[in-house]
This record gives structure tokens, sequence and C-alpha cells, in this order.
């Protein structure tokens, strides 16, 4: 939604190894029992993968989705920034209470080719498992369990919710409460992001 509106590169490390685990690359077979099992994937691979990324797409601004997820990542991140000679304007932090997150992976459908996101609950979709933006196959992914979510949440608490008062201290968190709908969880995405522009 964000490449939609804004034309800014968004990407997501969590996509990436989806894809290389899906096209069988040693990084995707490497990476595939720690995603599939709700761990994180080491500092080192996602500080690489990032990097390339930013080689090939990080021109002129750029989003990333479920990074940093931990301190050494974040710290990283600050040496590459630092590096293009860029400050980060915004650290978005998306607040969901474990019911939203329980409810939206019992339903979420993700298509394999770019990513779109929508819901068993939407109807339209449902019938016709197709992605609407570029005809790919929309598929559960095989984290979306109940025992890999505890996992998950048990990483984040751990390692990623101290991030918050790291981007805190430095003045670029902004926290949405991001238990609502997709359009207004977006207006305050956008609004964000044109207020930093
Ligand atoms: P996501 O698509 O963001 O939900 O990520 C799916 C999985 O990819 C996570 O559960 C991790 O195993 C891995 N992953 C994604 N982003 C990161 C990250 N920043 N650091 C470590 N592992 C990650």
């Amino acid at each position: 939604m964000i490449t939609r509106q804004f034309g800014i590169p968004v990407t997501s490390p969590g996509a990436i190894l989806r894809r290389e685990r899906d096209l069988g690359t040693p990084l995707g077979l490497e990476t595939a029992g720690t995603t599939q099992h709700g761990g994180l994937v080491s500092d080192k691979i996602i500080v690489e993968l990032i990097e390339d990324w930013l080689r090939l797409h990080g021109g002129h601004g750029f989003v990333f989705d479920g990074f940093p997820r931990t301190i050494p990542q974040a710290e990283s991140l600050q040496s590459i920034l630092n590096r293009h000679r860029t400050p980060l304007d915004l650290a978005i932090w998306l607040d969901v209470s474990q019911q939203t997150v329980s409810g939206r992976i019992a339903s979420r459908l993700q298509c394999q080719g770019c990513g779109f996101t929508t819901s068993l609950s939407s109807a339209t979709f449902a019938e016709r498992p197709i992605c609407p933006y570029c005809d790919g196959p929309l598929v559960r992914r095989n984290d979306d369990d109940a025992e890999v979510l505890k996992k998950r949440l048990e990483e984040f608490e751990a390692k990623t919710q101290p991030l918050a008062a790291l981007y805190e201290k430095a003045g670029t968190l902004r926290k949405i409460d991001g238990n609502r709908d997709r359009e207004a969880v977006f207006g305050d995405i956008s609004r964000l992001i044109e207020q930093a522009a």
C-alpha cells in the first residue's frame, strides 16, 4: 500500500526469506527451519539482505517492514544510514493486542508472488484465491499457527520490544493503534509519511 500510494520502495526480510525458500536457494533452505518455527534468523544474514536490497533500491527513500527486530540490527542500520548519509525519519510502531494477532494469523492469506496480504474472511478472494495485483496464488503462511505464534511473541518480548525505548529516545518513534481496520491504520501511516516528507 505504501509503494502504491507514495512510490516508496518497501522491503521485508520475512518476504525475501519466503521467496528464497520457495525458490529453493541455499539461503532459503538454510533459514526455512528457523522461520517455520518462529525463531529469529541471525542478525548477520538479515543485515546482509538489507544491504544487498539497499544497493539496488535505496536511492530515493525506503521503508523496512519487520526490520530491525533486535538491538544489533538497529545498530547496523544506524551505521548503514550513516554511510548513506541518510537520517532515519520515522520508526512506526504498530501496537496490536495478542487477540488481534491471533485472529489475523488464523485467517491470513498471502500472495506468493508480490506479498499482498488479505484474509480468508474476504469472500471475494476466498472463492478465487488469486492475487488481484499480480495474479499470483494466495496461500496460507506455514508459520501462521498458534504454536509458532507463541514462539514469535516470546522472541518479540525478548529481542524486539527493547527497540521501542531506543527509538523513543532518538525521537523517531510514532505509535499507531494497529487493532483497527486496514484503512484506518493506513490513514495514520500515510499522515506520518506525509509529515516526514
Ligand atoms: P515476517 O514476514 O516479518 O513475519 O517474518 C517471518 C519470519 O522471518 C520471522 O518469524 C523470522 O523468522 C524471519 N525474520 C523476518 N524479519 C526478521 C528480522 N528482522 N530478524 C530476524 N528474523 C527475521
